[in-house]
């Protein structure tokens, strides 16, 4: 390890807040709310009595009623459970999905699976900031259509997306609307109550919360189709055991998120990190400013390989614009998407910031990706043959 690292890699995942781990442990032991939330004796009845507290933390957090949340392992499961589940349910409606091509992989590949099941699947592009025109849905749904899914923010570039004139096409026509909030909650606006979104991906690891529990909102009177059985946990739609631990601390991690100041925080880290970083010769921001998540900035550093510069500046954990398949090292799709060569691509950083992060740790950052910057670009840079994450 070097002296000092700085952990600039929070839309990948973040730290456990103390406060959040510390009722986590509350509920693990014999002295604490260990026992099966679904058990009828007293033991049962109190871990029950905490994940409905955590049911109701969550809820609040986007402006839901709590019997609108159905807890699940993460986004991922989420967004399966919304794609699959919809198309299943109103199989009578049709077989029409929509869905962008900026997506997170979970919805992408859910897509990709359902149209070799038979699913007619319309593909949005983006234009060249990363950003959607909800008025291409008035030509793309007809009255087949199913489910339109487009992400709130973008996980590489931190773009934001039109969601509520998106639901509002869908809603005229009759149409399920479903966003992947993951990287948003906490961050930037979110409320249910106020926009017409049907299903809401959400996950407590981007906020500070535990990984593998996240939640779906669903809402009411909308129904979907169970992806497992065996166990009417959850109102049937997701069966098994609820773990207690995890439940409440994506409760507690939801309810500690103080999206005024948060977002304030991370704006003031983001834009000092941008500044310093457009001294360099060359650089682009990718992605839209304005309509941007404030956490998340996508920097290309054209003649610099992304993944050559991310080992240079190991000590500061970064992530490269480019995703790892099994066997080739692909370009990012989502930065492809926008317009951006592969080259351009492959040259891109995605910096994110976090609650911990202070404004010493943006400085050494901006030092440290200068310097390597500069040293790298005296050679002729191409991308390693081979992938780390
Ligand atoms: C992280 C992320 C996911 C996956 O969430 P998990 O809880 O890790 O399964 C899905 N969508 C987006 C946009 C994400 O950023």
């Amino acid at each position: 390890m070097t002296a000092r690292s700085v952990y600039l890699d929070h839309a990948a995942t973040t730290p456990i807040d103390a406060v959040v781990a510390a009722a986590m442990a509350e509920c693990m032991q014999l002295s604490g709310a260990f026992a099966n939330p679904s058990s009828t004796h007293a033991f049962g009845r109190e871990a029950a009595a905490r994940v409905s507290a955590a049911r109701a933390q969550v809820a609040e957090r986007i402006g839901a009623e709590p019997e609108s949340i159905v807890f699940t392992s993460g986004a991922t499961e989420s967004d399966n459970l919304a794609l699959r589940g919809a198309m299943a349910a109103r199989r009578a409606r049709g077989a029409h999905l929509v869905t962008s091509v900026t997506e997170h992989k979970a919805v992408l590949d859910t897509a990709k699976l359902l149209a070799e099941r038979g699913a007619s699947v319309t593909w949005l592009s983006c234009d060249s900031d990363g950003r959607i025109d909800p008025a291409v849905l008035d030509d793309v749904l007809t009255d087949e259509t199913v489910l339109v899914s487009v992400m709130h923010v973008n996980n590489e570039t931190g773009v934001v997306q039109d969601i509520a004139a998106l639901g509002e096409r869908c809603r005229a026509r009759n149409v399920l609307f479903h966003t992947d909030a993951a990287q948003s909650v906490g961050k930037i606006p979110l409320a249910v109550n106020r926009i017409p979104v049907d299903i809401v991906s959400l996950t407590a690891h981007k906020l500070h919360g535990p990984k593998g529990i996240g939640a779906l909102y669903v809402r009411p009177g909308v129904s979907l189709a169970p992806l497992q059985f065996g166990g009417e946990q959850e109102r049937g739609l997701r069966p098994g055991t609820l773990p207690t631990h995890q439940v409440v601390g994506m409760g507690e991690a939801f309810a500690r998120a103080d999206p005024a100041s948060d977002s304030e925080h991370l704006r003031v880290l983001r834009e000092r990190l941008w500044e310093g970083l457009a001294k360099i010769d060359g650089v682009r921001r990718n992605g839209s400013a304005t309509h941007s998540s404030p956490h998340v900035l996508n920097v290309a550093f054209p003649g610099v390989s992304g993944e050559t510069l991310r080992l240079a500046i190991e000590e500061i954990a970064v992530s490269a614009g480019s995703a790892c398949n099994a066997e080739t090292l692909e370009s990012s799709h989502v930065l492809t998407a926008m317009g951006l060569s592969d080259a351009l691509a492959e040259s891109s950083i995605r910096f994110s910031v976090g609650r911990d992060t202070t404004l010493d740790d943006i400085d050494y950052a901006v030092q440290r990706t200068t310097e390597a910057v500069t040293h790298l670009s005296g050679f002729a840079s191409s991308a390693p043959s081979w992938c780390t994450s």
